[in-house]
């Protein structure tokens, strides 16, 4: 008999007295490509362990009941749609040119770019309208039409897999759409930027119908995520502050709940302990300098839970 489908590994070892089956969530990653790097390293910053399993098709956390997926980006939406994984991390491009049923849970930070129309750097183009009657070249031919739908243009989608960037040189289509990071690409095709149909970044996403216990075990996963994309966005900051100016210094760093201020060795001084946010971090440092305080010290964070 194989025992390997009728007994999970895991936490059997962990919880012997209880004969419970527990479940183990299952996660669709990209296999390769500029989303698996970025997935695999958000898992581990979870503390969940992983063996490199890239050229397997299937492996397991050793900590966290998770089975981990390896497939084509293309694929996830598909199978967790399906319940073949439970849940995936795939960039928001894909979940919406598949348009499958599929919830979209959390955004996860990471593979940001932008999905946009270029045209020949020659052309002058002065707005949507230049698009009517067009021929465009995409990968993404339902985020397109989407958009043109929404614009009112008629235009010709013409779906290419790849290789997006030649076709106006090729006299393929008049323009395409495509994603952008730094722009190289399109000015060495000769093309230039002129919408943006969409930004997106990764994204976790699940199956609509998961038992409870598959459900806890997403918050439990979906907790650590967020505690961890929120140490990114802040900072720890220490700076000495002359009691002088201690209230100024205080209004100016907001915290978790409040700053802590500790005395210094040196009478007439306070150290200060904050934490701030990275959008705003440039800005309240040359606030903070400008009220007197010195020695700054800013330092990541790893986890933050609040
Ligand atoms: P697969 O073999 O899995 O189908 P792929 O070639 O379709 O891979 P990648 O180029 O690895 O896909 O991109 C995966 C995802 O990364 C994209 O769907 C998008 O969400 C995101 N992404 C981030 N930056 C970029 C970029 N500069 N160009 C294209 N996609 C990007
Ligand atoms: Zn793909």
């Amino acid at each position: 008999m194989d025992y390997e489908k009728i007994l999970p590994s895991y936490p059997l070892s962990a919880n012997p007295q209880n004969s419970t089956i527990v479940e183990r969530l299952k996660i669709a990653i990209q296999k390769s490509g500029r989303l698996h790097d970025d997935s695999m390293k958000l898992l581990k910053e979870c503390g969940i362990e992983i063996s490199n399993g890239v050229n397997k098709l299937k492996t397991e956390a050793s900590n966290f009941p998770l089975e981990v997926y390896f497939l084509r980006d293309d694929d996830i939406p598909q199978y967790v749609e399906d319940g073949v994984a439970d849940i995936g991390f795939v960039g928001e491009n894909v979940v919406y040119e598949k348009n499958k049923k599929v919830e979209v849970v959390e955004q996860l930070g990471y593979g940001k770019c932008r999905l946009s129309i270029a045209v020949s750097r020659s052309e002058v183009y002065d707005g949507v309208s230049y698009l009517e009657g067009k021929r465009i070249a995409t990968t993404y031919p339902v985020l397109v039409q989407k958009f043109m739908d929404e614009k009112g243009i008629n235009a010709e989608i013409h779906e290419i897999s790849g290789s997006v960037e030649i076709a106006p040189g090729i006299g393929l289509a008049h323009a395409i759409c495509d994603f952008v990071s730094s722009g190289s690409t399109l000015f060495m095709n000769g093309l230039k930027e002129v919408e943006t149909i969409l930004s997106s970044q990764a994204v976790l996403i699940k199956n609509p119908n998961l038992s409870n216990d598959k459900q806890q075990l997403i918050d439990k996963l979906l907790f650590r995520i967020k505690a961890v994309k929120k140490s990114k966005n802040n900072k720890y900051i220490l700076l000495n502050a002359p009691n002088d100016n201690l209230k100024e210094i205080i209004s100016l760093l907001p915290g978790m709940k409040s700053p802590t201020v500790l005395p210094l060795a040196e009478s007439g001084w306070s150290s200060v302990h904050s934490v701030l946010n990275e959008n705003e971090f440039w800005d309240i440092i040359e606030k903070l300098t400008a009220a007197g305080a010195q020695g700054i010290l800013v330092i990541p964070i790893e986890k933050m839970i609040i």
